[in-house]
């Protein structure tokens, strides 16, 4: 177990003082696990009711995240996943509560509703005005009878903003616990899990899962699911979710809702932005008016991968409720409504003129395009492999795909000015091979079409001085020099020859040879260095003895190309 903590038995003192230490408005009990609002007792002198909520800890931000100006007054922090004992949760109630009295939001979980139950029975006897609210809205559970219930899951959230509102407002416990029950009355959550989550105190998952299963209705505990179902994808996953959370509530075309789409622990946000479009679509599909929706890690379970979906369907002043601003560092806001993905027109470039004329249909230049593309379609896995070692390794792939795309235009580019052909080049691979080779060769690609322009019919020497100016081009925008260990010491040293030949022309072959050679020398002059630039740059000396990817690409296609010339 890997876990950036200190002794299992620390980690939820040290959590709450992380978590108080933190915030200028929180504020910890001393001596019992309690976060409070730290102006607690102004709330109190000001006769609004005290709203207390807690659990298990290992569902951060919950519950001590919703603790604020309305929201939570305190949350008692149990053990992780295990209840908080009575006397905790006493202390909070003898802290926060008033005249007003108190409302208990508990989750429904045989500990919680013993040690809430039993404390605010304690309270009651010493004559505080005390009364608690169950959240069980899991809807994963079918016969609710034959078990211990439905278990309280990231709906209790909605919970809290809902009762906060009305407590902040100055409503009386009455009016606040309604608040309250008439949200839980019309709440329904259900998760699947990817991966299990592991207690600190146990140190190993509680259950596995293999590569493609998922558990479909598990709880935040850690707890294995319902069913155990094969891994789909998102739109199939996100649709069962929903059909069961929307089929529970009965839901109708017409009837607005509030959803919430909660993290588990260790989705990515990415994923999590794919997973609400989805439960977007089928809200949109039923019917539902999507009035107010939230993305993100509400109520976790450690470090679990996987979602839960909560749909609350919106009575009177719900909305409102849930819109009022509160200071709880947890609550993610107003939220977003409608679910209508905005599009707006991208501005298009103005288009360059063809240069067109002149040399078309030069048989040399098809011939070196297909040697070109044949050479980095075979390379792919030896250029992947290298970048694998000492990249991301997608260069093999990225340059494969710039190739393959050249192919299919291959008889339209063949054809064009060497100028116009430079340009499309260029535009396919900026557009086909992304990554740093991407935009580097198109940004060469570009200025080494500049400088045929003019050129009715380039010559060899007009060809050398191109990719001279090219490989300038990537230089500057690269920012690197030879000797960084990147394409330049393979194309740099090249072009010096083809320079240099202009300057004393000779056998074109011969001249060719030399430049592949030169590159192959600079290829390997630099692998024996560390790199400057470039992803390879992070990796120190852990580089040394693997040539450059890069740089044997453009020994790759620079000896295709001599060979296409024969
Ligand atoms: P990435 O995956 O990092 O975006 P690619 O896989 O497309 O990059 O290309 C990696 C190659 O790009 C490197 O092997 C190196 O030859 C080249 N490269 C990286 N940075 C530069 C730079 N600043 N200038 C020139 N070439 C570079
Ligand atoms: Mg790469």
């Amino acid at each position: 177990m890997k876990k950036l903590i200190n002794s299992t038995s620390s980690v939820v003192d040290e959590m709450i003082e992380g978590i108080v230490a933190t915030s200028d408005r929180l504020a910890m009990l001393a001596g019992a696990r309690v976060v409070v609002r730290s102006d607690f007792a102004a709330l109190r002198d000001a006769g609004k009711v005290a709203l207390i909520s807690g659990g298990g800890s290992g569902h951060e931000p919950a519950h001590a995240g919703y603790v604020g100006q309305g929201m939570l007054t305190a949350a008692v922090c149990g053990d992780v996943f295990t209840s908080p004992s009575t006397d905790a949760v006493l202390a909070a109630i003898r802290t926060v509560g008033g005249p007003a009295g108190v409302l208990l939001i508990v989750k429904n979980y045989t500990g919680d509703r013993l040690n809430f139950g039993l404390a605010a029975e304690l309270a009651r006897a010493e004559g505080l005005d005390v009364r608690m609210v169950v959240v069980a809205d899991d809807v994963a559970l079918a016969q609710a009878s034959e078990t211990a219930g439905r278990r309280g899951l990231a709906g209790t959230v909605l919970v809290h903003k809902i009762a906060g509102a009305a407590a902040e407002a100055g409503l009386s416990l009455g009016e606040v616990s309604l608040a309250a029950q008439q949200a839980i009355d019309h709440l329904a959550t259900m998760g699947v899990g990817l991966s299990p989550c592991i207690v600190p105190a146990a140190g190993k998952p509680n259950f596995t899962l293999a590569e493609d299963e998922i558990e479909f209705g598990l709880g935040i505990h850690g707890e294995a699911g319902v069913t155990r179902e094969p891994f789909t994808n998102a739109s199939d996953i996100v649709q069962r979710l929903c059909a069961r959370v929307f089929d529970s509530l009965r839901l109708a075309p017409g009837d607005p809702v509030a959803l919430l789409i909660n993290n588990l622990g260790a989705t990515p946000a990415m994923e999590m932005a794919i997973v609400a479009r989805e439960a977007l679509d089928q809200a949109v599909r039923r019917g539902l008016v999507v009035d107010a929706i939230w993305v993100g890690s509400f109520l976790t379970a450690i470090e679990m991968a996987g979602c839960s979906i909560t749909a609350l369907k919106l009575r009177p002043t719900m909305l409102e409720a849930l819109r009022t601003p509160t200071a709880a560092p947890a609550w993610p806001g107003a939220g977003a409504g409608a679910g209508v993905v905005r599009r707006v027109a991208a501005q298009q470039a103005v288009s360059v003129p063809d240069r067109g004329g002149a040399t078309a249909g030069d048989p040399r230049i098809r011939a070196s395009l297909q040697a070109v593309i044949g050479a980095l379609v075979e390379a792919e896995s030896y250029l992947t492999g290298l970048d694998q070692q000492v990249g991301d390794g997608d260069l093999g792939l990225n340059l494969a795909r710039g190739a393959k795309a050249i192919e299919a235009e291959l008889d339209n580019l063949a054809g064009q000015h060497p100028a116009d052909l430079l340009r499309s080049l260029s535009a396919i691979t900026r557009r086909t091979v992304g990554g740093t080779s991407g935009a580097l060769y198109a940004a060469g690609l570009l200025r080494a079409a500049t400088t045929l322009q003019a050129r009715d019919v380039p010559d060899r020497y007009d060809w050398s001085r191109a990719l001279g100016e090219g490989a300038r081009a990537i230089a500057e925008l690269g920012d690197a020099r030879i000797g960084d260990r990147t394409m330049l010491d393979a194309l740099l040293p090249a072009v010096a020859v083809l320079e240099a030949e202009a300057e004393s022309p000779g056998d074109a072959g011969a001249w060719l040879d030399e430049a592949v050679s030169a590159a192959r020398r600079g290829v390997r002059d630099s692998s024996a260095t560390a790199s400057r630039r470039g992803r390879s740059s992070y990796l120190g000396a852990r580089v040394i003895g693997v040539p450059d990817p890069g740089a044997e690409a453009v020994v790759v296609w620079l000896q295709a190309i001599r060979h296409a010339l024969g």
